[in-house]
């Protein structure tokens, strides 16, 4: 039983903070929501595009965002990925036993559903957010979704070990000359790694939202350059790795800004303590090769949920700040980010090597890997449900 005027107060401007505010509210918890309703009006629209597998689909659809989403998101059936060499790994929906292997989905659209969503949410106030340290809400728990840079998890006194990849993620929309149909693209090799998802803005059916991870100066020399010259040093690095991609993807012209967010591989020591939890990119960040940052954001806020209202139902005297449930959340989420975020990482060092007989390995290895259909469907069990 609580005397407190809140259950939970959510830290955090992003998707993770408004998603959790919402399910909360929607399982009957009293919010304080302490975030920014819009982003800083200096900066462009996010132009990310995000992979959504069917876990965060599942939630996003409970809160009754996912049917004003859909309408402009793109399923993805087919996933080809391309080594450095021979290697070529496929994936199909249809092999898979599954509708679709992800959604492709407009980053600002998510978030601004979100906080259209929110304002109509009962059972949530929103609280101004502190110029330092941590809101001063009455409430049972605090949720830190704060993201990489969290000044509560800071404050909490919680170790935030960052492992600096040195690469930046490239973000742009192109538009394509050729239809994409659903396939999304990726290219593992050394210094970089460059993924096609297939969307349908601006041009329907024939769009990509592009995430190309380059060393840090690399980076910062591609997003200055002309759209002519940044078209031309995309066809560059297509034609190195893979020298049939153009004509697969077709002519790529530039269709936006492009932007790029500095990439880390990091994880908190502590998800949880008395009173606090930490979910998001706030607990965790991975390289986004795999496309499952938000993913397992989204699977935060899905396990901490059902935590508190299962134990609200079996165990009515434990309050939602109660440390050892809150434990409970922190092992069921710990064990697959760091399943994840091993996956990713070692992926990544595989093909960071330029060594020959290393480069021979890896391409034989996928080559192998494409022939095993169990081992594939495990992978791709993995990916759908963070
Ligand atoms: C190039 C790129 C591509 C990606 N593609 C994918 C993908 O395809 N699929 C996928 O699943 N993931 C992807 N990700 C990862 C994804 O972007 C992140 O995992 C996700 O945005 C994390 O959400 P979050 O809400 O935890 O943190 P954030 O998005 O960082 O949001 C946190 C927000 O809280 C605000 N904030 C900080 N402190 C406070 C405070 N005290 N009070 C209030 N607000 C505060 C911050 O300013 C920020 O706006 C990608 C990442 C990159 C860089």
């Amino acid at each position: 039983m609580t005397t407190k005027k809140f259950d939970v107060c959510v830290s955090g401007s992003g998707a993770v903070a408004r998603c959790l505010a919402l399910a909360l509210s929607s399982n009957g918890w009293r919010v304080a929501w302490a975030g920014t309703e819009q982003g800083p009006q200096d900066r462009p629209e996010d132009i990310r595009t995000y992979a959504l597998n069917s876990r965060s689909v599942a939630l996003l659809d409970r809160l009754r965002i996912w049917p004003a989403l859909q309408s402009a998101a793109t399923p993805v059936h087919d996933m080809q990925i391309r080594g450095d060499g021979r290697g070529h790994l496929a994936f199909s929906a249809w092999q898979q036993c599954v509708s679709e292997l992800a959604w492709i989905v407009d980053a600002a659209a998510l978030e601004r559903l979100l906080g259209e969503a929110l304002k109509f949410a009962p059972h949530v106030t929103v609280v101004p957010t502190p110029a330092e340290g941590r809101p001063a809400v009455d409430a049972e728990l605090l949720a830190v979704c704060e993201g990489k840079s969290s000044a509560t998890r800071a404050a909490l006194g919680v170790d935030f070990t960052q492992a600096d990849y040195g690469h930046w993620g490239v973000a742009a929309r192109l538009r394509s000359s050729q239809p994409h149909l659903g396939v999304a693209r990726q290219w593992f090799r050394s210094p970089d790694v460059l993924a096609l998802l297939p969307f349908h803005d601006p041009e329907p059916g024939a769009s990509y939202g592009l995430v190309w991870s380059l060393p840090k100066a690399r980076a910062q020399e591609v997003v200055k350059l002309p759209a002519a010259e940044f078209e031309a040093a995309l066809r560059q690095s297509l034609d190195e790795v893979d020298p049939g991609a153009s004509a697969v993807v077709g002519a790529l012209s530039l269709a936006s800004h492009v932007a790029a967010w500095p990439l880390a591989l990091a994880q908190a020591d502590r998800w949880s303590g008395p009173g606090w939890v930490l979910l998001g990119d706030a607990a965790h960040q991975v390289h986004p090769l795999a496309g499952q940052g938000l993913n397992l954001g989204l699977a935060d806020v899905d396990t901490l949920v059902s935590t508190l209202t299962e134990s609200r139902q079996i165990e009515p005297w434990r309050t939602a700040g109660d440390e050892r449930l809150l434990r409970r959340y922190a092992r069921r989420r710990e064990l697959p980010t760091r399943a994840m975020a091993g996956v990713t990482d070692g992926l990544l060092r595989l093909f960071a090597d330029d060594r020959a007989p290393l480069k021979e390995l890896r391409n034989t290895g996928m080559a192998l890997l494409d022939q095993m259909s169990p081992v594939k469907r495990w992978l791709v069990g993995r990916a759908l449900d963070a």
